[in-house]
């Protein structure tokens, strides 16, 4: 038996004319359903369901008889629309809490919910209370959502939770469904439900679970798969680290640590000036091991990931002497310092876009403050964090010190909760900042976050134009577009619009993109086929919400990139600022173009968003250059160029796109904690 039923079979209409024309028959019912949507149901006739389609009504009549007949087939098709994504998710081959976040994920589905269909959909609500056939096809769609909840859920929650928590997350899917097609359509304001759905049925899930023995155990759950994008080849297992591995990791790094914190900094730095000398040494090789693991071209990680995480080492070897405290002068009775001290055991969490990189941003200001460091790679990048910990072993970094467990986000869980570390920096999107946040909270753990964006780049009527495109080019499509910081939002001045996308344009389609291990390609493949996806259905978003798509805007397929997760270098043009491309991060080389008039314009548009990750301008003029810069609500800015992090710098977020700050002396800050010291010079004059 097949335990997920696709379609809604039995009943007159929509299977029986499956005979018919495929064709012609589907263009009336999207006809219908942009009447519907556009008139709703008491103005919804034959007669202007033809007119929209440009047929007779005579035809319409051949093919669905009457108006109800026409009603119910276009809910048929909705249904269908609505419940092909989610039950695919439920087929993956996945863990059961994967399979059921992208179930939900799926109903949630902002494609859908900013649609026509979610107005025709609140009509067949209204409609069902009193049309019988109607009100059977949404008991079955109900019956069929509740009933598939509650297959995924018997392989996570006990027997007794799984029918509440079914219709608790089949309640909120149509709640949501609801709210947003009454509220005309999805905002972005709309992520706050659904964050707060998933962590609630997450929250739901952790109460109701089965105990370890009992749940279906699968590969997943205690190993994962860590697999080549370009290419789909699977290039190692790795075992997932649970509470106890966890703990024993933690023990280890405390006693480590004890010592670490009574060595000098003189001591510190030399041993991480050996492991940055032995990082460049093995650059080819951890390039190469990188590029298999993320995709990215050759050329970039063998100039960029390896040696910027050994600069950084470098840097933080030669800081680590100057780690120090200050003096106060409190008179001739008295006198103060403080001493700078290392927090104890630290946590790293890693994002999957720069792996080696992001490790070695955390690992080495750690280190060289006396702190110990877990560090946790992203999932689907497990295995560079593996070299790097070998190589701290081999430059003479004593054990325990920087140990790698490697998981999922409950691996990183288990560190935000672990009553033993003392701190958490991580990399990765707003939503779980969030909940690192929160779960850190529990035990008032300090936090850095590097968090996500949906950065502006500005392009003003003076800038060098050639320059400004390199830009462009840099912020969009380095790492096929997956950087926190990429300047997503190209704003481009009226006046040089036309210049500027015809030089973009030219230059984008001449990019070479193929096999990320060929030192030719310039860009490599995307992270997975998952984001893959997830990067194209943004592309299908702006297409459906009225972008121009000025190149690219499909999956690339040729030569070696047949079966890997290639996008082509997209440009959208004629982009408005509410559209989902240009509001939501999308990770992916998608570019969207923006025009404006003015100045304070373009600066109140750059900053109408959350986040606040980075920004950028291009323009002649050094007084605007920097009074811009000053408007502009970013941590990270640039003046004519764009995406440099040189290692001097502190780098991090404003807004929601983070708290604290990597690099620079500022790092030093958020490693250590202060400890003032009183020093009493003279007699205590004590009043009692
Ligand atoms: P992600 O948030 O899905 O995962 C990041 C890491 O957090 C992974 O190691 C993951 O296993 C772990 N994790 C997930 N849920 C967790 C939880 N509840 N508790 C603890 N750990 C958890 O992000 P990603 O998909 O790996 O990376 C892409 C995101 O990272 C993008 O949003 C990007 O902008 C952001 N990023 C930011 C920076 C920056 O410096 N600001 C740099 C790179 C990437």
């Amino acid at each position: 038996m097949r335990l997920i039923e696709r379609t809604f079979n039995g009943a007159k209409g929509f299977d029986m004319r499956r005979r018919e024309p495929e064709d012609r028959r589907d263009q009336l019912l999207h006809a219908a359903l942009a009447t519907l949507s556009e008139t709703g149901i008491e103005a919804f006739t034959l007669a202007a369901v033809a007119r929209r389609a440009d047929v007779s009504p005579a035809l319409i009549v051949h093919y669905f008889q009457d108006r109800d007949s026409l009603v119910e087939a276009v809910f048929r098709m909705l249904v269908e629309r609505v419940t092909t994504r989610p039950l695919r998710a439920l087929e993956a081959d996945a863990a059961p809490e994967a399979r059921l976040r992208a179930f939900v994920l799926e109903h949630l589905n902002p494609g859908e919910l900013s649609s026509e269909a979610s107005r025709a959909w609140l009509s067949f609500w209204g409609l069902a209370l009193h049309v019988p056939a109607l009100a059977r096809l949404q008991r079955v769609h109900q019956e069929r959502m509740i009933s598939n909840l509650k297959h995924v859920l018997r392989s996570l929650v006990q027997p007794h939770e799984v029918n509440r928590l079914a219709e608790t997350i089949g309640a909120l899917i149509d709640g949501f469904w609801l709210r947003t097609a009454l509220s005309s359509g999805w905002k972005a304001e709309a992520q706050i439900p659904v964050d707060w759905i998933f962590d609630l049925i997450d929250r739901e899930i952790a109460h109701a679970r089965l105990p370890a023995g009992a749940r279906a155990t699968r590969a997943v759950d205690t190993s994962f798969k860590t697999i080549n994008p370009a290419t789909g080849e699977a290039l190692a297992t790795i075992r997932i680290d649970g509470q106890a591995e966890i703990d024993k990791a933690v023990a280890k790094a405390a006693a480590a640590q004890r010592d670490w914190a009574r060595t000098t900094g003189a001591e510190r730095g030399r041993i991480l000036n050996r492991a940055a000398q032995l990082l460049v040494e093995q650059n080819e090789r951890l390039a190469r091991l990188e590029t298999q693991d993320t995709g990215k071209p050759i050329q970039e990680t063998i100039a960029v990931d390896v040696l910027s995480g050994a600069d950084c080492i470098e840097y933080f070897a030669g800081l680590a002497r100057t780690i120090a405290g200050e003096h106060h002068d409190l008179g001739p009775g008295a006198f103060g310092y403080t001493r700078r001290e290392p927090l104890g055991v630290v946590a790293g969490i890693g994002a999957w876009n720069y792996p080696i990189q992001i490790a070695c941003w955390k690992s080495a200001p750690a280190l060289a403050c006396g702190n110990a460091m877990i560090f946790k790679p992203a999932e689907l990048t497990p295995l560079t964090a593996i070299e790097l910990e070998r190589i701290y072993r081999d430059a003479g970094l004593p054990d325990g010190l920087f140990q790698v467990v490697q998981g999922k986000a409950e691996t990183g869980q288990m560190l935000s909760r672990h009553p033993g570390i003392a701190k958490i920096s991580l990399t990765g999107e707003v939503g779980t900042g969030k909940k690192v946040m929160a779960d850190a909270a529990a035990t008032l753990k300090l936090v850095t976050l590097e968090l996500g964006g949906k950065s502006a780049l500005i392009v003003f009527e003076d800038a060098n134009l050639d320059e400004a495109v390199s830009g462009a080019l840099l912020a969009n499509f380095y790492s096929a577009g997956e950087v926190c910081t990429n300047g997503t939002r190209v704003f481009v001045h009226r006046s040089i619009r036309d210049a500027f996308l015809a030089k973009l344009k030219a230059r984008t389609e001449a990019m070479i993109i193929g096999d990320p291990l060929d030192p030719k390609t310039q860009m490599g493949a995307l992270i997975s086929q998952d984001h893959m996806q997830r990067v194209l259905h943004y592309i299908e978003l702006g297409k459906q919400q009225g972008a121009t798509l000025l190149t690219g805007g499909q999956r690339f397929m040729t030569g070696a990139c047949a079966h890997g997760a290639f996008v082509a270098p997209t440009i959208f043009t004629d982009c408005t600022d509410d559209m989902a491309i240009v509001r939501e991060e999308i990770f992916g080389p998608v570019m969207s173009v923006l025009t404006f008039d003015d100045e304070d314009e373009v600066v109140a548009r750059s900053n109408a968003t959350d986040l606040g990750l980075a920004a950028g301008i291009f323009t002649q003029d050094l007084t605007r250059a920097h009074r811009v810069i000053a408007a502009l609500e970013a941590g990270t800015c640039w003046i004519n160029t764009y995406n440099i992090t040189p290692i001097e710098l502190p780098f991090g977020g404003n807004k929601q796109s983070g708290l604290g700050r990597e690099n620079g002396t500022a790092a030093i800050a958020f490693f250590t904690q202060l400890k003032s010291v009183y020093v009493a010079m003279e007699r205590i004059d004590a009043p009692y």
